[in-house]
C-alpha cells in the first residue's frame, strides 16, 4: 500500500486567505478535488507540507453569464457577453450545465469524459487546467523510478524518453484545455501580489517540467469564455483504450464557423496529449475557409498530421497515435455539418 507523508490542510473560505498562506511558502500548495494531486503524492511525485485547500473558496464557485462590465445577467440578456466558470467548479457541473451545454458542447463533451463519473464529481476545471504532465517514467512509485535512477522531471538527471537534452517531454494530458483554447478562453490567476489574466492559449509552455506559466504561489480563480458568434460549431473527440477512466493518448478541439450555406468561415484546430502543451494546428484557417467541411476535411487532417509528432512518452505505439491524427480530424471536419 502507498501511504501519504505528513501535511498539515486548511480549508480558506476566502481567496485573500488561500493566497496569504501560498505566499513565500515553497512547501505549501493549492489542492482542489485532490484527484491528480494525491496519486502523484503518493508516489512521491509531490511532497507538500502544507496543502491549502480551494473547494471552500466563494469566489472560485459557480457558472453564471457576464455582460460586458462584469455583471451577472440572465441566460437571454441580449448584453451577455462571456461565461465565467469558477476554478472550483466541478467538472461533472461543467459537463451538465444548461449554460455550458448550450453555449460551448464540445468543453461540455470533453468535461463530460474525463476520467470516470466518480472523479469528475471531485475533480475541477480548475484542477484540469493545473493538471501535471504524465510520462511512463514518471507517474510510478518512488521504488519504480528509484529503480531506473529516476529523470530529469523529479529527483534525476536524463530524460529516458528523448535520453538527449534538458527538456522534459511529458504528455500534457488535460481534456478540456484544447477546447478552451479553440473557443478562446481566458484564465484570471491570483496571487498575494494582484491579479492577472492570461489567454489559455498562451497558458501552457513547451517544457513537460512545470508546463504553465503560473507560478506556484498563484492561484486559478476563475475562467472567462466569449460567448460565441451564431455560426460558431465546435467539435471534441479523444481518443483512449477503454471509453471510460482512460488518460487522453490523443485529443482533438475543433470549433468553426460556417455560414448559411453551410461554407467555412473560420476555423481553429487544436490537438493534444502527444506533447508537454497542445498544439496549435497552423495553416488551417487558409485550406479551410470558402469551402465546405467534406470537401476540405482531407486537407485539414492532413496539415495536422504534418504537424503532429508524438513521442514515447505513453506506453501507447507513437506512430499509431500519430496515425488516428488524420482518421479523427477528417471526420471531425466532415462531421461539422452534421
Ligand atoms: C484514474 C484517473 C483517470 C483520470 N483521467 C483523466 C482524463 O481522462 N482526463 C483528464 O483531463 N484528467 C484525468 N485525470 C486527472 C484528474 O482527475 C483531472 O484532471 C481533474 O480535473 C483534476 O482536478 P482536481 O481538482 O482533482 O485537481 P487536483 O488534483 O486538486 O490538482 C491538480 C494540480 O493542480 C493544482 N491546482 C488545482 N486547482 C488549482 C487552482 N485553482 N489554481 C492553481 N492550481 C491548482 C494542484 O496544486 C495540483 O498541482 C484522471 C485521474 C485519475 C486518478
Ligand atoms: S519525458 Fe523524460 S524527463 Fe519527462 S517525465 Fe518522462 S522520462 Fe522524465
Amino acid at each position: 500500500m502507498l501511504r501519504l507523508h505528513e501535511y498539515r490542510y486548511h480549508r480558506p473560505a476566502a481567496l485573500a486567505e488561500a493566497l496569504d498562506l501560498l505566499h513565500g511558502r515553497e512547501d505549501a500548495m493549492p489542492i482542489a478535488g485532490g484527484t491528480d494531486l494525491v496519486p502523484n503524492m503518493k508516489h512521491r511525485l509531490w511532497t507538500p507540507r502544507l496543502l491549502v485547500g480551494l473547494k471552500g473558496i466563494a469566489e472560485m464557485q459557480g457558472i453564471s453569464l457576464v455582460d460586458a462590465e462584469g455583471h451577472p445577467v440572465d441566460g437571454d440578456d441580449p448584453a451577455a457577453r462571456e461565461l465565467v466558470v469558477g476554478a472550483a467548479a466541478t467538472l461533472a457541473q461543467v459537463a451538465r450545465h444548461p449554460l455550458v451545454l448550450r453555449h460551448f458542447p464540445s468543453l461540455a463533451e470533453a468535461a463530460g469524459k474525463v476520467a470516470g463519473p466518480q472523479i469528475r464529481n471531485h475533480g475541477t476545471l480548475g484542477g484540469n487546467l493545473c493538471l501535471d504532465t504524465r510520462c511512463t517514467y514518471y507517474n510510478q512509485s518512488f521504488f519504480w523510478r528509484q529503480a531506473l535512477g529516476f529523470c530529469l522531471k523529479k529527483d534525476g538527471e536524463v530524460c529516458h524518453v528523448t535520453r538527449v537534452g534538458k527538456k522534459c517531454v511529458a504528455a500534457h494530458s488535460s481534456d478540456t484545455s484544447p477546447v478552451l483554447m479553440t473557443l478562446g478562453a481566458v484564465v484570471d490567476l491570483a496571487s498575494a501580489e494582484g491579479t492577472r489574466t492570461v489567454p489559455v492559449a498562451d497558458f501552457f509552455v513547451a517544457d513537460g517540467k512545470w508546463n504553465t506559466v503560473r507560478r506556484p504561489d498563484e492561484l486559478l480563480v476563475r475562467v472567462r469564455i466569449p460567448l460565441p458568434p451564431p455560426g460558431l460549431r465546435t467539435r471534441y473527440a479523444k481518443l483512449r483504450q477503454r471509453g471510460a477512466i482512460d488518460f487522453p493518448l490523443l485529443s482533438i478541439a475543433l470549433a468553426a464557423e460556417l455560414d448559411e450555406d453551410e461554407t467555412v468561415q473560420g476555423m481553429s484546430l487544436v490537438v493534444s496529449a502527444l506533447g508537454s502543451r497542445p498544439r496549435v494546428v497552423t495553416g488551417v484557417e487558409k485550406l479551410a475557409v470558402g469551402g465546405r467541411p467534406a470537401d476540405v476535411a482531407e486537407a485539414v487532417a492532413r496539415q495536422a498530421f504534418r504537424q503532429c509528432h508524438p513521442l514515447e512518452n505513453i506506453i501507447v505505439d507513437p506512430e499509431w497515435r500519430r496515425a488516428m491524427v488524420t482518421v479523427y480530424v477528417r471526420r471531425m471536419v466532415e462531421g461539422l455539418s452534421a
